[in-house]
């Protein structure tokens, strides 16, 4: 090996997956194996840490965050948790952490998810609102995100509309499903190095560049900007997935 140019097997991430118990639909693990092995692929040691809704956690210690969907029922279990949680996690966030927050888990990072007579409070770490609306949103996702030439795809299934406020920019803009609302055309959320999305799925095993670029910024995280150049993979499998979405909903 030559010194200038060390193994990424330096490297090593920590992926903190938050209540897997309770926030875990349609295969958002998924997301998990996937981060992992593309890691691995490369030399890069990853492990995951679940933790159960009264465990401590070390935010210092975690470069990802995956907080899945959930049914309204266990959003609610988790949302006084959340609020013990509120501080750490809003630095961890601030400072450049990595997130990604699917569906139920990215409602709750806003202010409240109003159900009807009742609501959830969130964590108010991004400026975004949600509320039940009439019928659910249910269907392929396909949205075109300004940080990737290749759309993101994968299915969505809400009942809550998202509001993003003002400041913030969606992950991507809807070319096929719903998105955040199915009013204004956002999807999701990209904000500092926290990506909120109503794509399920798992996500990222059909849109290896977002898992990249998560992992990537993990990386300049922890380890410096030079960290952070990822090589190359063969995706020729994934993006063909991908690619298949995408022609059988909009081409
Ligand atoms: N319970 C939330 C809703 O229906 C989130 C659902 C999900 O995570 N798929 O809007």
């Amino acid at each position: 090996m030559n010194d200038s140019n060390p193994s990424k097997a330096t490297y090593s991430l920590t992926i903190g997956h938050l209540y897997p118990e309770l926030l875990n639909l349609y295969g958002d693990r998924g997301n998990i194996l996937c981060m992992e092995q593309r890691c691995r692929w490369r030399g890069i040691e990853a492990h995951t840490v679940g933790f159960r809704l009264n465990d401590n956690i070390d935010f210092s210690q975690l470069d990802i965050i995956l907080i899945g969907g959930g049914s309204d029922r266990e959003q609610l279990l988790v949302c006084n948790r959340l609020k013990e949680i509120r501080q750490d996690f809003a630095a961890y966030v601030e400072n450049g952490g990595v997130v990604l927050a699917i569906c139920g888990g990215y409602q709750l990072l806003g202010h409240h998810y109003k159900m009807g007579e009742e609501t959830i409070e969130g964590l108010h770490l991004i400026d975004l609102t949600t509320e039940r609306g009439e019928g659910r949103l249910i269907g392929n996702l396909i949205i075109q995100s300004r940080q990737f030439a290749t759309p993101l795809v994968g299915f969505e299934n809400h009942g809550g509309r998202t509001y993003l406020g003002q400041g913030l920019k969606p992950l991507g803009y809807v070319l096929y499903g719903n998105g955040n609302n199915g009013k204004d055309g956002g999807e999701g959320v990209l904000y500092k190095n926290l990506v909120g999305t109503y794509l399920h799925g798992p996500l990222l095993p059909k849109n290896p560049h977002l898992c990249d670029y998560l992992l990537s910024a993990a990386l300049r995280n922890r380890y410096g900007d030079s960290a952070g150049e990822l090589a190359p993979l063969d995706d020729k499998e994934e993006l063909a997935a991908n690619a298949s979405i995408v022609d059988r909903f909009i081409k």
